[in-house]
């Protein structure tokens, strides 16, 4: 049984990549009946903080990927915040050094900064030198305290290989590697350390994540090797690019903000829709409900070339879902944009069947809300256009006569409008649209929206016949 983590460094919110590292681990683990963990990775203290902490669970959470272990649900291998390990990191080190795959590295920054230009100067690339390598105390003038611990890599010609489960084999020698910075002289493990101890340690069997990190399965390889232990398999994801083809980042990309799409509408199935076609594919398949996701996930249908962010797909992707979930579903999640407009419709009647005919024309549950505004506001606004050519001449008359059939209506129901302006248009022998488009443009203000029998359920009895009545002064 798989068991797959997503580690995302609290810095800032859950961005597009994040979510979609997470989905596909997510994914596998459901489909193996597996172990989905959340770790956290707060070792950058100076940019980690408990609002992105809280920023990523609420995004995961959004998009319902609920993990197995993590926080808020101990597992066995907590704790699964790094910072809260740091016995362990030391532990290990501390073995490592005696077995001398490690060693305390006294060197300042000033020092290896200066090393460094050199190299550069020299158009080299730079290399610890060994300085510290056989040291068996501190040097003059330095403390224990200030040694950073550095990884010993082996010397001579070897390579370091592994089978990518996207990329294939891939392979580097070791003069490509270098004595990199286990541990900060304050005991905080870089990442490439705290990652392998936790993989090792919390018994995940495959690391999928971005392919930023390819470079570093090559010394994470080497620290298992040193610690004779079996490393994961690793898959190693496509870049997305946003839509200026630019590596989609925070900086650039708004849209790169999994929470700026909750707010504006798109559906958590329809997001993940989009991202997880950003990246992989089941033949021609595009609308994938996320039981097919969980039955067809696997890694041979990531791709290795990058996704492009496409505004347009992702609406696309976002009004199939409205159509697909139920409307109650909809109209529950509409209700707070209906909210934010100053409309309390909670238990109204309208909502679910306004929920059916608007999906038809709304790709986001903000162009929804802004739609179904005008049935929840008192008055309208006419359009100039639409009023200077359908509430004139003629049309008032033919308004005139609906108005009166709709006050004498029995009951308010989509039939028995819809007949209204049939018997209206029968009796002057007229054609339909022209009696519902004068109504249409009294009761919306212009001249689209749904059917003229659901447009004058929506408004509702009295504000229809108040809004027939201004059109008519
Ligand atoms: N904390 C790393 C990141 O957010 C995790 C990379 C990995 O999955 O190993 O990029």
């Amino acid at each position: 049984k798989p068991r797959v983590r997503f580690a995302p460094s609290p810095t800032g919110y859950l961005h597009i990549g994040g979510a979609r590292t997470a989905l596909f681990n997510y994914l596998y683990a459901r489909r193996y009946g597996g172990t989905f963990i959340l770790r956290i990775e707060d070792t950058d203290q100076e940019r980690s903080t408990p609002e992105s902490v809280k920023a990523i669970l609420d995004g995961l959470n959004w998009l319902g990927l609920d993990w197995d272990e993590g926080p808020g649900k101990e597992g066995g291998f907590g704790p699964y915040f790094q910072t809260q390990r740091l016995d362990t990191y030391r532990a290990h080190a501390d073995q490592l050094i005696s077995e001398g795959k490690a060693f305390r590295c006294y060197c300042t920054r000033e020092e290896i900064a200066a090393r460094r230009e050199v190299a550069d100067k020299e158009k080299r690339a730079y290399r610890y030198e060994g300085t510290c390598y056989d040291l068996k105390a501190p040097p003059e003038g330095r403390k224990l305290e200030d040694a950073v611990i550095r990884f010993r890599m082996p010397t001579g010609d070897g390579k370091v290989s592994y089978d990518d489960k996207v990329l294939g084999v891939i392979t580097k020698p070791y003069s490509d590697l270098d004595d990199w910075v286990m541990m900060r002289a304050d005991g905080i493990p870089l990442y490439n350390y705290g990652c392998v101890i936790d993989d090792h340690l919390m018994e995940i069997s495959l690391v999928a994540r971005g392919q930023e990190h390819i470079n570093s399965t090559f010394p994470q390889l080497m620290l298992y090797q040193a610690l004779g232990w079996t490393p994961p398999q690793f898959a190693h994801l496509p870049l997305i690019l946003g839509p200026d083809r630019e590596k989609l980042s925070k900086r650039k990309h708004p849209e790169a903000d999994v929470m700026l799409h909750a707010r504006t509408g798109i559906l958590p199935e329809g997001l993940l829709n989009f991202v997880i076609r950003l990246g992989w594919s089941h033949g021609n398949d595009e609308v994938i409900s996320r039981e097919q996701m969980v039955e067809w996930f696997d890694f041979d249908g990531v791709g290795s070339t990058s996704g492009v962010w496409d505004p347009v797909k992702l609406k696309w992707f976002n009004q199939e879902w409205l159509k697909r979930l139920p409307a109650a579903v909809i109209a529950e999640r509409l209700l707070p944009f209906l909210d934010a407009r100053g409309f309390e419709a909670r238990g109204d009647a309208r909502l679910e069947p306004m929920v059916v005919a608007l999906r038809e024309r709304s790709q986001t549950l903000e162009e929804m809300a802004n739609t179904a505004s005008v049935y929840f506001r008192s008055g309208v606004t006419l359009d100039e256009k639409a009023a200077a050519k359908h509430l004139t001449g003629d049309s008032l008359g033919l308004l005139r006569q609906a108005r009166e059939r709709l006050e004498a209506l029995p009951a308010w129901t989509v039939e028995l409008l819809d007949g209204v302006v049939k018997a209206v248009s029968e009796a002057a022998g007229v054609g339909m649209g022209k009696v519902a488009q004068p109504l249409r443009v009294a009761i919306t203000g212009n001249t689209t929206s749904p059917g003229i029998g659901e447009t004058l359920l929506f408004a509702g009895r009295e504000e229809a016949l108040r809004r027939i009545d201004a059109a008519l002064a």
